[in-house]
């Protein structure tokens, strides 16, 4: 059957080019290089989330976490630079926001995480000013690293959502490489370190618990278990 010609083919089709996706590509095509393999990704831009965390804490240059997609695309794969926007699974097909379809025998399905600002009260008209910072993003990331530099004392509030979230123990990271470098400076007087988490323990692995309790007692923590953020007013603060 002739295919329409607003419509691609590829055997196997992965969507989202981060760090799944490439892998994902990379990965099946050292097994078998003959497959017919394309990424669905609309950035050009490829971000190291997981040196966010280092760059707040001034250990890591924000410029180095990012690099262009197109020198990550595996060879040989092709990249289609669009964003999917609606599945068919039954015709085997994803649209494209270009207009365009791409048919598949197997979908890879890995566009990450988006954030939700929105989901606590205040925050969007906040994030990035007062103080009020998170990680998640490169630019607020920046922001961390100014804040964390420009105070002198206070009180110091780290906050961990419900899950999902992109990771895990960033929240966490970053409370502890802010307070050892406090430390080192000889500010950690100066400040009390809150950590509130919505979870029931401090680790969802019970094995990392004790040694990650030795730095909450290190640091002078005050640790709340289940206390969730839900609203937030940077005026305030
Ligand atoms: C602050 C921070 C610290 C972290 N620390 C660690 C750590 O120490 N160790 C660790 O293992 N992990 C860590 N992580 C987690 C790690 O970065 C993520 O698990 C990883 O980036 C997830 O990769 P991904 O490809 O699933 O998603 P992403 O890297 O988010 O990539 C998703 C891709 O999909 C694309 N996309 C989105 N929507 C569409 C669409 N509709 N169509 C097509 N493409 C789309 C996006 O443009 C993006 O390129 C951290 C993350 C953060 C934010």
């Amino acid at each position: 059957m002739t295919q329409p010609s607003n419509t691609q083919r590829h055997q196997i089709i992965i969507v989202g080019g981060g760090a799944a996706g490439i892998s994902v590509a990379a990965s099946l095509l050292r097994r078998d290089q003959s497959l017919d393999i394309g990424i669905i990704e609309p950035s050009d831009r490829h971000f190291y989330q997981a040196a966010f965390t280092l760059v707040g804490a001034g250990c890591y240059a924000a410029e180095a976490t990012v690099r262009e997609e197109v020198g990550l695309i595996p060879s040989g794969v092709n990249w289609i630079r669009a964003a999917a926007t609606r599945f068919d699974p039954d015709g085997n097909i994803v649209e494209l926001d270009s207009g365009l379809s791409v048919e598949y025998e197997y979908l890879v399905v890995c566009p990450g995480l988006a954030l939700n600002w929105e989901g606590i009260e205040g925050l969007p008209e906040t994030i990035g000013k007062n103080n009020v910072s998170s990680n998640y993003l490169l630019e607020y990331a920046r922001y961390t690293r100014s804040s964390l530099e420009s105070l002198e004392g206070g009180r110091l509030l780290f906050t961990q959502p419900p899950m999902p979230i992109k990771c895990a123990g960033a929240p966490q990271k970053i409370m502890y490489l802010a307070a050892n470098e406090l430390e080192r400076n000889n500010k950690l007087g100066n400040f009390d370190i809150e950590f509130h988490t919505a979870t029931p323990a401090l680790f969802g692995v019970a094995d990392f618990v004790p040694p990650l309790m030795k730095y909450i007692e290190r640091y002078g923590v005050s640790l709340n278990l289940q206390s969730n953020l839900v609203a937030i007013d940077g005026n305030q603060i």
